[in-house]
């Protein structure tokens, strides 16, 4: 016997209607260079409506991809809506990408349409010879279009004041695709995730779950992380479900922009990787902000430090883990403790917290080792992550290497770790940075967390590099804070008791700073390049 119910399709148009229609005068602000626009949901909804018409009249097709090349501002939660919700496909680009990376995912995805901030216009314009399927560039900002070499280049507000009002959206089919975007490519070329209305829409939910970031209407959310970054973790789609007041960061914000935002507005939710976090306390050293507001920072993208944890619960702000991929639209776990554990000490609490964390609902996990069998949940048996669900990627967008990414249905995420018998998974490594050392791994994100929990450390990083006898040995690069001194001897002395000794770096390196990938995280690739000619010191 089949259901009753009503087929309704999951679309991201009810998300952005629903708000107009509840949630007509909450605000939406944005910083710009002259301080901060604000306008209401009605006006998100009007002028995504109005980009539907304009998308229509420059003759971009159902289907077709739109790009953005932009920061996170209110014209871009604009093409968040508008284009899906009009049938075209939203693919957000990384602006910190290197350009020929830019112009073979331009030219892969075959991008019909650019949107680009006025403030990206010149670094767009040295790639526009190598893009083959873009026929129309739209500049977004305030005043006037500036000078382009952009053909034919038109400006956002010009085209969206001559558009209708009208709503244009199409029923459509839930698993239509609404977005893309590509993976940060570490090796290769970037690889295309294509997510449906459907994932997403369900991925908005499980967001809002009172056990993941439990966003609510009271809410005064800020998304930090890029929008062209796994869809600034779907943050934009999960504040304009509840009707939070919403605040955009803008073009290229300091962390100073990011403290100054948090305290004026009272922003209760942001989220940002490890390294944003970091910016964050590094600002609070300089002068007092008042951060009070806040109450959940949900934090990924690597992982998070406990030391992390324990200097913004210093500050009595609760910094959450979730763990997630470009590829899984991108959460699928947040670590949170559980009731049976309320009684434990914080230290012992805090250790569960910076685990990954436990599945979200319709999020399957399992952990599979070299031989292809699965292991037990014990929190001691290492193997590759593999997740499948309702938001995690099917296959790569037209792409070859997809079929190696799968396993019976399985996605291989290429994250090493453990899951416990709570079902809290913990990643000790990304495949490729594991340490190999006479046979056995070494984890480098323990060892990392464990550097980092000194007090005159800022930052990280342990690589293995080439080894004669072990085959492979780490090496610990540090970066002190401010100001501080530190000797290799003391910190292997700090290192001693809390690591097995097998594990101790061979060598520590003092460094300025850490090489960065595109989205904020250490890029260990460079790292090891850079060492490429180290020798280990004799012992
Ligand atoms: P991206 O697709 O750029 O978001 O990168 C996804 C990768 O980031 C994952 O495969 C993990 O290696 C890493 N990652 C994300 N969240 C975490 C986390 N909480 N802890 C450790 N690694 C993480």
């Amino acid at each position: 016997m089949n259901g009753l119910m009503m087929d309704e399709p999951l679309l991201l148009t009810h998300l952005v209607r629903r708000a107009a229609r509840l949630f007509w005068e909450k605000r939406i602000l944005s910083r710009t260079q002259f301080g901060v626009t604000e306008y209401t949901y009605a006006d998100l909804y009007r002028r995504a409506c109005q980009l539907g018409h304009v998308l229509e009249r420059l003759g971009i097709k159902a289907g077709e991809r739109v790009g953005t090349f932009a920061w996170n501002t209110f014209r871009h939660l604009e093409l968040y809506f508008g284009v899906p919700a009009s049938g075209r496909v939203l693919h957000t680009l990384n602006i910190r990408l290197f350009p020929e990376q830019i112009a073979y995912i331009v030219n892969h995805a075959e991008d019909a349409i650019i949107f680009v901030d006025y403030a990206l216009i010149p670094q767009l314009e040295k790639l526009a010879p190598e893009l083959r399927s873009v026929r129309a560039y739209v500049a977004m900002g305030d005043g006037p279009l500036p000078e382009t070499s952009l053909k034919p280049a038109y400006a956002y507000e010009d085209l969206l004041r001559e558009a209708p009002t009208s709503d244009p959206f199409p029923a459509l089919d839930e698993q239509t695709a609404a977005a893309m975007c590509y993976t940060s490519g570490t090796t290769g070329n970037p690889k295309g995730v294509v997510y449906s209305h459907r994932a997403l829409v369900l991925h908005t939910f499980a967001q809002c779950m009172a056990d993941a970031f439990g966003l609510r209407e009271s809410d005064v959310i800020m998304p930090v992380v890029p929008m062209f970054h796994a869809n600034a973790w779907g943050l934009p789609y999960g504040a304009t479900m509840i009707g939070a007041t919403q605040v955009y960061p803008g073009v290229q914000p300091t962390p100073e922009d990011i403290c100054q935002l948090i305290e004026t507005h009272r922003v209760t939710v942001t989220a940002g990787v490890p390294t944003v976090l970091l910016g964050i306390l590094a600002a609070l050293e300089k002068r007092p902000y008042d951060l009070s507001s806040l109450r959940c920072v949900p934090c990924g993208g690597s992982a998070v430090p406990e030391s992390l944890l324990e200097r913004f619960d210093a500050l009595g702000i609760t910094v959450v883990q979730a763990w997630g991929m470009t590829e899984t639209s991108p959460l699928a776990s947040v670590s949170h403790p559980l009731s049976v554990m309320a009684d434990w000490p914080e230290e012992r609490k805090r250790k569960v917290r910076a685990k990954q964390g436990r599945p979200l609902p319709f999020v399957e996990m399992r952990i599979v080792a070299e031989d292809g069998r699965e292991q037990p949940w014990d929190g001691k048996s290492v193997g590759e992550l593999e997740v499948r669900g309702p938001w995690i990627v099917g296959s790569y967008y037209r792409d070859e290497r997809s079929a190696a990414s799968f396993d019976r249905g399985w996605f291989k995420t290429g994250d090493i770790g453990t899951i416990d018998e709570y079902g809290y998974l913990q990643i000790t490594d990304r495949a490729k940075d594991v340490i190999k050392s006479g046979g056995e791994w070494i984890s480098s994100v323990e060892l990392e967390n464990t550097i980092m929990a000194h007090p005159k450390v800022a930052e990280a990083a342990v690589i293995g590099l080439p080894h004669e006898r072990w085959q492979e040995r780490p090496l610990a690069c540090v970066v002190l804070r401010p100001g501080e001194t530190l000797t290799k001897e003391e910190l292997l002395a700090f290192l001693e008791p809390r690591v097995a000794k097998w594990w101790l770096p061979d060598d520590v390196v003092f460094l300025d700073a850490l090489p960065k990938t595109s989205v904020g995280k250490v890029a260990k690739r460079e790292l090891r390049e850079n060492f490429r000619n180290y020798r280990w010191p004799a012992k």
